[in-house]
């Protein structure tokens, strides 16, 4: 079986309310993702924001610092986010990724695509309510399409976030369309916490969603837990070959007292190793996703 892959999923949109660890500036993401690549990590997925308030920041600056810091001093591979549903449109939510890519010191090796339209907005069980009750998160096929073609045509590598079945066969479609290259990498998105947009974060919610991939399509997948726990699934995982995206972006991990997104790629590599999957080095992860 091929190598292990660690992405990790850095920061999102998380708070420190629950675990300190999540950074925010260019300086402190760079910084822990050099911790991450010295435990195994060959990926790092971020989100730029404020670096006092840690609010979103969309600005073109926070993301290309924190790439630049990230290729100076290793060789990990760097996937910034594309704006979100909160952008007002879809060139909005491309432009850092073009401008990044105009310069080799700042240059992300992915874009993440959604590959879905979907409901997410958020709901609270203990208040038995929905927190908007009109949050979708739209990605028609123009959209779809435009980002494709505009990251490929940066000389990016797409990703694609697979947030149910459909996000898999819209993917296959978009291969044997051209628009989307093989080998393809993308993330299975399960999602806990109230976000029902995903399969849940559970061993038999991953692999409803693997079973599923078309045999013919040359995808590496991994596997991140919105709003929860990865660890139960990691496992079943590694096992039938997926890969890992885990870190505190996606959840805070207070089981584990608060970790670093260190500790969590140390504990991956551990289990990864124990199971006879050593983990990819970001050169290795290069050749295995057809970066080089
Ligand atoms: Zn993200």
């Amino acid at each position: 079986m091929e190598k292990l892959i660690i992405e990790v999923r850095i920061n999102e949109y998380a708070s420190r309310k629950y675990n300190p660890n999540v950074p925010f500036s260019p300086e402190e993401i760079c910084d822990e993702a050099l911790r991450c690549w010295r435990q195994g990590a060959a990926i790092i997925h971020y989100h730029a924001r404020d670096p006092r308030s840690g609010s979103p920041s969309s600005l073109s600056e926070h993301y290309a610092d924190t790439a630049q810091r990230i290729h100076d001093k290793s060789d990990l591979i760097v996937m910034p986010t594309l704006g979100a549903w909160t952008l007002p449109s879809p060139e909005a939510r491309m432009s850092h990724i073009i401008d990044m890519a105009q310069d080799r010191a700042t240059f992300p090796d992915f874009a993440p695509i959604d590959m879905t339209t979907s409901n997410v907005d958020i709901y609270d069980s203990g208040k038995r309510r929905f927190l908007t009750d009109d949050v979708v998160y739209m990605n028609p096929t123009k959209t779809l399409r435009y980002f494709a073609e505009t990251i490929r045509g940066a000389g990016v590598r797409p990703y694609v976030a697979l947030w149910n079945v459909g996000s898999i066969r819209l993917s296959a479609a978009f291969v044997e369309a051209g628009l989307l290259p093989q080998p393809l990498y993308g993330g299975i998105v399960l999602s806990e916490a109230g976000l029902f947009a995903g399969n849940p974060g559970t061993v038999r919610g991953m692999e409803a969603m693997a079973d599923f991939i078309p045999p013919e399509l040359q995808l590496r997948w991994s596997v991140m837990c919105v709003g929860g726990n990865l660890f139960p699934m990691v496992g079943a995982t590694i096992e039938r070959g997926g890969h890992i995206a885990i870190g505190l972006g996606d959840y805070p991990y207070l089981e584990l007292g608060t970790p670093r997104n260190a500790d969590l790629v140390e504990r991956i590599a551990q289990i990864g190793h124990e199971m006879g999957r050593e983990t990819a080095t970001p050169t290795e992860t290069r050749k295995i996703l057809g970066l080089l």
